[in-house]
């Protein structure tokens, strides 16, 4: 198949590309690289099975190549990219959804979005089901992300709907590995390269708030498993293994016998306490199922970030 991933120069686009090539597809990537990099595709830079067009998507693009898959993934994706960019963020749920799910329309081309646990915000339901409608605060500091992605649901049912578009739409949990930025703000980087500077560790509250981290590779086989079954309502998917973040820095502490300390920082406006997926869905319908333990992920994750720090 001819197979377009927007943002697929990012983190977890960049993985998707791969085995999506490992399959013998032909990707187009269109991306403007504003939080992704061409570095992260640097090793498929041989292969005539990429193509990587550099494009903004809140402005149309018009591919003339017939397009059978689209996985849309740009946006910016962790807090501090997105509170640095809140504007593009918006812009990017909101009309470069719309112009991807034009490109699907002219193509008949299944289109799959890429949203976010964060639709349920600080979840007053524990752990979350698709069924929940969530708790986000539109003003807050996390607004610009949370309701880019919730118009980007809205927009992609509507084109389902009305236009009778082909749309999957996964609700992925925190998801971590190779290749994600070390100064994206993000947990996981930014534990692992205070380790690797023997800094401090900064918890921010007091470390109960919880998350559920999915490795990438796990992730990637999830994301094509729905875009190839038939179901048009949001499946979660994430690692539903929960953790506080001061176990966490533990665990990456004991991982890497660092010496580091930790050191405790104020808790982010709206920073959500308490986040697991349900994924009974993913189970049912995919057949999902995350396998690579946090222990085994952080290994790979820390190998890769101690060659390239
Ligand atoms: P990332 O920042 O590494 O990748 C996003 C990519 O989108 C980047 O390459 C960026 O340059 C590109 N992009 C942004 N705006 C664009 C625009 N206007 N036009 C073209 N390209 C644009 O982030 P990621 O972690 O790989 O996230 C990928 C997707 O998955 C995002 O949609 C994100 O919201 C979603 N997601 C990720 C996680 C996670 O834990 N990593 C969790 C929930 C949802
Ligand atoms: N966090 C932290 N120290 C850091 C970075 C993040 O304690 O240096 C916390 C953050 O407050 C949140 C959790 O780790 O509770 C996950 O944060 P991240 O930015 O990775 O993603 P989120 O799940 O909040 O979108």
């Amino acid at each position: 198949m001819r197979i377009v991933v927007t943002g697929g120069a990012g983190f977890i686009g960049s993985h998707l590309t791969d085995a999506l090539i490992n399959q013998g597809h032909k990707v187009v990537v269109i991306d403007n690289f504003i939080t992704g990099s061409r570095k992260n595709l640097e090793h498929l830079k041989d292969s005539d099975h990429l193509m990587i067009v550099e494009h903004d998507i809140t402005k149309p693009i018009y591919l003339a190549e017939k397009i059978d898959r689209i996985y849309h993934l740009a946006s910016p994706a962790s807090p501090i990219d997105y509170q640095k960019l809140p504007i593009q963020t918006l812009k990017v749920g909101a009309l470069g959804t719309h112009n991807i799910l034009g490109m699907a329309k002219n193509h008949n081309a299944r289109i799959l979005l890429a949203s976010t646990s964060e639709v349920y915000g600080d979840p007053e339901e524990h752990p979350q089901k698709e069924t929940y409608w969530g708790h986000v605060n539109p003003i807050g500091p996390r607004g610009c992300y949370d309701e880019s992605k919730r118009f980007a649901e809205a927009i992609v049912v509507a084109y389902r709907d009305y236009h009778k578009v082909d749309t999957r739409i996964i609700r992925i949990f925190n998801t971590y590995g190779p290749r994600m930025r070390l100064n994206d703000g993000r947990v996981v980087p930014a534990f692992i390269s205070q380790i690797l500077h023997q800094h401090d560790i900064t918890i921010f509250g007091d470390g109960s708030q919880t998350r559920s981290f999915c490795y990438v590779s796990d992730l990637v086989r999830g994301i094509m498993g729905v875009m190839e079954a038939g179901d048009q309502n949001p499946i979660n998917l994430g690692n539903p293994s929960e953790i506080t973040i001061k176990e966490f820095a533990e665990k990456v502490i004991s991982i890497t016998g660092s010496e580091s300390k930790l050191v405790y920082q104020p808790l982010p406006v709206d920073d959500p306490q308490r986040r697991r997926p349900d994924i009974t869905r993913a189970r049912e319908i995919v057949g999902w199922e995350p396998k690579i333990s946090l222990e085994e992920g952080l290994i790979n994750t820390l190998k890769w970030a101690k060659e390239n720090v």
